[in-house]
Protein backbone atom coordinates (compact mmCIF):
# COMPACT_ATOMS: atom_id res chain seq x y z
CA UNK A 1 0.00 0.00 0.00
CA UNK A 2 2.78 2.19 0.28
CA UNK A 3 6.73 2.54 -1.30
CA UNK A 4 9.61 4.14 -0.30
CA UNK A 5 13.15 3.86 -1.47
CA UNK A 6 16.42 5.68 -0.76
CA UNK A 7 20.24 5.63 -2.14
CA UNK A 8 22.43 8.70 -0.43
CA UNK A 9 24.50 9.27 2.42
CA UNK A 10 22.01 8.85 5.20
CA UNK A 11 21.14 6.21 7.53
CA UNK A 12 18.55 4.26 4.71
CA UNK A 13 16.97 2.82 7.59
CA UNK A 14 15.64 6.03 9.51
CA UNK A 15 14.91 7.67 5.86
CA UNK A 16 12.70 4.84 4.94
CA UNK A 17 11.21 4.08 8.50
CA UNK A 18 10.23 7.94 8.39
CA UNK A 19 8.91 7.46 4.88
CA UNK A 20 6.78 5.22 5.50
CA UNK A 21 5.29 6.71 8.83
CA UNK A 22 4.24 9.38 6.86
CA UNK A 23 2.35 6.83 4.36
CA UNK A 24 0.71 5.25 7.27
CA UNK A 25 -2.71 7.42 6.78
CA UNK A 26 -3.21 4.73 3.55
CA UNK A 27 -3.83 2.22 6.48
CA UNK A 28 -1.70 -1.26 5.88
CA UNK A 29 -1.57 -4.44 7.68
CA UNK A 30 2.06 -5.34 7.88
CA UNK A 31 5.38 -3.93 7.03
CA UNK A 32 8.70 -4.55 6.10
CA UNK A 33 12.33 -3.21 5.23
CA UNK A 34 15.17 -4.20 2.97
CA UNK A 35 18.68 -2.31 3.31
CA UNK A 36 21.53 -2.98 1.14
CA UNK A 37 24.38 -2.63 3.66
CA UNK A 38 28.39 -2.25 3.06
CA UNK A 39 29.15 -5.97 3.29
CA UNK A 40 27.70 -6.76 0.06
CA UNK A 41 24.40 -8.33 1.30
CA UNK A 42 20.79 -7.83 1.93
CA UNK A 43 19.37 -7.19 5.32
CA UNK A 44 15.79 -7.58 5.84
CA UNK A 45 13.26 -8.00 8.19
CA UNK A 46 9.34 -7.69 8.04
CA UNK A 47 6.41 -7.64 10.18
CA UNK A 48 2.71 -8.72 10.43
CA UNK A 49 0.59 -5.33 12.31
CA UNK A 50 1.97 -2.19 12.65
CA UNK A 51 5.12 -0.58 12.23
CA UNK A 52 5.85 -0.08 15.75
CA UNK A 53 5.71 -4.24 15.45
CA UNK A 54 8.42 -4.29 12.76
CA UNK A 55 10.83 -1.12 14.97
CA UNK A 56 10.25 -3.77 17.81
CA UNK A 57 11.84 -6.55 15.77
CA UNK A 58 14.81 -4.17 14.24
CA UNK A 59 15.61 -2.84 17.70
CA UNK A 60 16.03 -6.23 18.92
CA UNK A 61 18.16 -7.44 16.18
CA UNK A 62 21.67 -6.82 14.71
CA UNK A 63 21.31 -3.00 14.15
CA UNK A 64 24.87 -3.14 12.30
CA UNK A 65 23.24 -5.40 9.72
CA UNK A 66 20.65 -2.87 8.83
CA UNK A 67 23.10 0.02 8.58
CA UNK A 68 23.68 1.46 5.15
CA UNK A 69 22.89 4.33 2.98
CA UNK A 70 20.25 2.46 0.19
CA UNK A 71 17.31 0.41 0.78
CA UNK A 72 13.70 0.45 0.49
CA UNK A 73 10.59 -0.53 2.90
CA UNK A 74 6.70 -1.34 2.37
CA UNK A 75 3.32 -1.38 4.08
CA UNK A 76 0.82 -3.73 3.10
CA UNK A 77 -2.47 -3.98 1.99
CA UNK A 78 -2.80 -7.94 1.52
CA UNK A 79 -4.99 -8.70 -1.63
CA UNK A 80 -3.14 -12.51 -1.95
CA UNK A 81 -2.26 -14.00 1.18
CA UNK A 82 -3.17 -13.49 4.93
CA UNK A 83 -1.99 -10.69 6.40
CA UNK A 84 1.45 -12.29 7.83
CA UNK A 85 5.00 -11.98 8.54
CA UNK A 86 5.52 -14.85 5.63
CA UNK A 87 3.38 -12.81 3.57
CA UNK A 88 4.80 -9.43 3.99
CA UNK A 89 7.18 -7.56 1.51
CA UNK A 90 10.22 -7.11 1.36
CA UNK A 91 9.98 -11.01 -0.69
CA UNK A 92 12.99 -12.63 -2.27
CA UNK A 93 14.23 -15.16 -4.41
CA UNK A 94 16.22 -18.29 -3.54
CA UNK A 95 19.71 -16.87 -2.83
CA UNK A 96 18.31 -13.91 -1.00
CA UNK A 97 19.99 -11.55 -3.21
CA UNK A 98 17.46 -9.69 -4.62
CA UNK A 99 14.19 -7.94 -3.10
CA UNK A 100 11.18 -6.43 -4.06
CA UNK A 101 8.04 -4.55 -2.64
CA UNK A 102 5.04 -4.57 -4.65
CA UNK A 103 2.06 -2.35 -4.63
CA UNK A 104 -0.92 -3.57 -6.39
CA UNK A 105 -2.03 -7.10 -8.06
CA UNK A 106 -0.40 -9.20 -10.48
CA UNK A 107 -3.20 -11.01 -12.24
CA UNK A 108 -1.44 -13.40 -14.03
CA UNK A 109 0.62 -14.33 -10.99
CA UNK A 110 -0.79 -17.75 -11.22
CA UNK A 111 0.38 -18.82 -14.73
CA UNK A 112 4.03 -17.10 -13.54
CA UNK A 113 4.35 -19.08 -10.06
CA UNK A 114 3.42 -22.34 -12.04
CA UNK A 115 6.69 -21.87 -14.78
CA UNK A 116 8.76 -21.20 -11.85
CA UNK A 117 7.80 -24.09 -10.36
CA UNK A 118 8.14 -26.40 -12.65
CA UNK A 119 11.46 -24.75 -12.92
CA UNK A 120 12.22 -26.20 -9.62
CA UNK A 121 12.07 -22.62 -7.92
CA UNK A 122 10.03 -22.83 -4.30
CA UNK A 123 7.56 -20.33 -3.16
CA UNK A 124 7.69 -19.22 0.08
CA UNK A 125 4.55 -16.78 0.15
CA UNK A 126 0.97 -17.00 -1.12
CA UNK A 127 1.50 -13.42 -2.25
CA UNK A 128 1.25 -12.41 -6.26
CA UNK A 129 4.74 -10.27 -5.67
CA UNK A 130 6.76 -12.95 -5.20
CA UNK A 131 7.18 -14.15 -8.36
CA UNK A 132 9.28 -10.93 -8.83
CA UNK A 133 11.84 -11.79 -7.16
CA UNK A 134 12.44 -15.19 -8.00
CA UNK A 135 12.35 -13.89 -12.28
CA UNK A 136 14.12 -10.85 -11.48
CA UNK A 137 17.02 -12.79 -9.89
CA UNK A 138 16.60 -14.97 -13.68
CA UNK A 139 16.61 -12.47 -15.58
CA UNK A 140 19.49 -10.59 -14.17
CA UNK A 141 21.56 -13.94 -14.00
CA UNK A 142 21.22 -15.39 -17.89
CA UNK A 143 19.97 -14.16 -20.54
CA UNK A 144 19.43 -10.90 -22.76
CA UNK A 145 19.17 -8.48 -19.77
CA UNK A 146 22.09 -10.54 -17.72
CA UNK A 147 23.97 -8.28 -15.43
CA UNK A 148 21.84 -5.05 -16.17
CA UNK A 149 19.13 -4.36 -13.54
CA UNK A 150 17.21 -1.97 -14.95
CA UNK A 151 17.00 -4.09 -18.62
CA UNK A 152 15.79 -6.92 -16.37
CA UNK A 153 13.27 -5.30 -14.28
CA UNK A 154 11.67 -3.68 -17.66
CA UNK A 155 11.59 -7.43 -19.43
CA UNK A 156 10.20 -8.87 -16.35
CA UNK A 157 7.68 -5.86 -15.93
CA UNK A 158 6.77 -6.49 -19.11
CA UNK A 159 5.30 -10.25 -18.54
CA UNK A 160 3.13 -8.55 -15.80
CA UNK A 161 -0.61 -7.86 -16.19
CA UNK A 162 -2.11 -5.98 -13.72
CA UNK A 163 -1.35 -2.88 -11.73
CA UNK A 164 1.50 -2.27 -9.82
CA UNK A 165 4.41 -0.67 -8.34
CA UNK A 166 7.82 -2.14 -7.83
CA UNK A 167 11.07 -1.70 -6.03
CA UNK A 168 14.03 -3.85 -6.52
CA UNK A 169 17.19 -4.11 -5.18
CA UNK A 170 20.12 -6.53 -5.79
CA UNK A 171 23.15 -7.63 -3.09
CA UNK A 172 25.42 -7.31 -6.48
CA UNK A 173 24.28 -3.38 -6.79
CA UNK A 174 24.74 -1.70 -3.90
CA UNK A 175 24.80 1.41 -5.48
CA UNK A 176 21.38 1.14 -7.67
CA UNK A 177 17.59 1.05 -6.82
CA UNK A 178 15.28 0.17 -9.76
CA UNK A 179 11.59 1.04 -9.46
CA UNK A 180 8.68 0.16 -12.73
CA UNK A 181 5.16 0.94 -12.62
CA UNK A 182 2.26 0.30 -14.66
CA UNK A 183 -1.48 1.82 -13.59
CA UNK A 184 -0.31 2.74 -9.75
CA UNK A 185 1.98 5.82 -8.78
CA UNK A 186 5.80 6.43 -8.56
CA UNK A 187 7.62 9.32 -8.10
CA UNK A 188 11.14 9.82 -7.65
CA UNK A 189 12.43 12.53 -5.25
CA UNK A 190 15.84 13.91 -6.21
CA UNK A 191 18.03 15.77 -3.34
CA UNK A 192 21.76 16.48 -3.45
CA UNK A 193 23.95 13.21 -3.67
CA UNK A 194 20.18 11.13 -2.74
CA UNK A 195 17.57 10.00 -4.36
CA UNK A 196 13.98 8.81 -3.14
CA UNK A 197 11.47 6.51 -4.57
CA UNK A 198 7.93 6.22 -3.57
CA UNK A 199 4.41 5.55 -4.03
CA UNK A 200 3.35 9.34 -2.89
CA UNK A 201 5.70 12.16 -2.34
CA UNK A 202 4.44 12.47 1.34
CA UNK A 203 7.55 9.54 1.79
CA UNK A 204 10.21 11.97 1.11
CA UNK A 205 8.71 15.69 0.88
CA UNK A 206 10.69 16.85 4.22
CA UNK A 207 13.80 16.11 2.28
CA UNK A 208 13.24 17.63 -0.93
CA UNK A 209 10.62 19.09 -3.00
CA UNK A 210 11.92 18.27 -6.32
CA UNK A 211 10.19 15.48 -7.78
CA UNK A 212 9.45 12.96 -11.17
CA UNK A 213 6.52 11.43 -11.97
CA UNK A 214 6.79 7.68 -13.77
CA UNK A 215 4.45 7.58 -16.80
CA UNK A 216 2.55 4.53 -17.46
CA UNK A 217 5.13 1.45 -18.14
CA UNK A 218 8.26 3.29 -17.11
CA UNK A 219 11.33 1.84 -15.57
CA UNK A 220 13.35 4.12 -13.41
CA UNK A 221 17.00 3.46 -12.36
CA UNK A 222 18.23 5.73 -8.91
CA UNK A 223 22.32 6.50 -7.82
CA UNK A 224 22.75 8.64 -5.64
CA UNK A 225 21.91 12.11 -6.54
CA UNK A 226 20.64 10.69 -10.30
CA UNK A 227 18.30 9.01 -12.06
CA UNK A 228 17.48 7.45 -15.43
CA UNK A 229 13.67 6.26 -17.27
CA UNK A 230 13.10 4.20 -19.67
CA UNK A 231 10.14 2.26 -21.36
CA UNK A 232 10.13 -1.40 -20.60
CA UNK A 233 12.05 -2.15 -23.60
CA UNK A 234 14.95 0.03 -22.60
CA UNK A 235 14.90 2.79 -24.32
CA UNK A 236 15.30 6.28 -22.46
CA UNK A 237 11.91 8.87 -22.36
CA UNK A 238 11.16 12.25 -21.64
CA UNK A 239 10.85 12.80 -17.65
CA UNK A 240 8.03 15.17 -16.37
CA UNK A 241 9.90 17.11 -13.48
CA UNK A 242 7.58 19.32 -10.70
CA UNK A 243 7.99 21.07 -7.63
CA UNK A 244 5.89 19.79 -5.20
CA UNK A 245 4.35 22.73 -3.47
CA UNK A 246 2.07 21.79 -0.48
CA UNK A 247 2.81 22.67 3.15
CA UNK A 248 4.22 20.49 5.81
N1 LIG B 1 -0.88 -7.81 -3.91
C1 LIG B 1 0.21 -7.66 -3.01
C2 LIG B 1 0.01 -8.49 -1.76
O1 LIG B 1 -1.06 -8.91 -1.46
C3 LIG B 1 0.52 -6.19 -2.65
C4 LIG B 1 -0.58 -5.53 -1.85
C5 LIG B 1 -0.29 -4.03 -1.59
O2 LIG B 1 -0.54 -3.21 -2.50
O3 LIG B 1 0.14 -3.70 -0.49
O4 LIG B 1 0.94 -8.76 -1.07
Amino acid sequence: CGIVGYLGHRPALDVVLQGLRRLEYRGYDSAGVALLNGSGSLAVERSAGALSNLEQRLSTGDRERFGGTGGMGHTRWATHGAPTDRNAHPHRDASGRVAVVHNGIIENFAALRAELESDGVELGSDTDSEIVAHLVARAYSEGRTAGDLPATLGEVASRLSGAFTLVVTHADEPDLIVAARRSSPLVVGVGEEETFVASDVAAFIEHTRDAVELGQDQVVAIGRGHYRVTDFAGTEVAVKPFTVDWDL
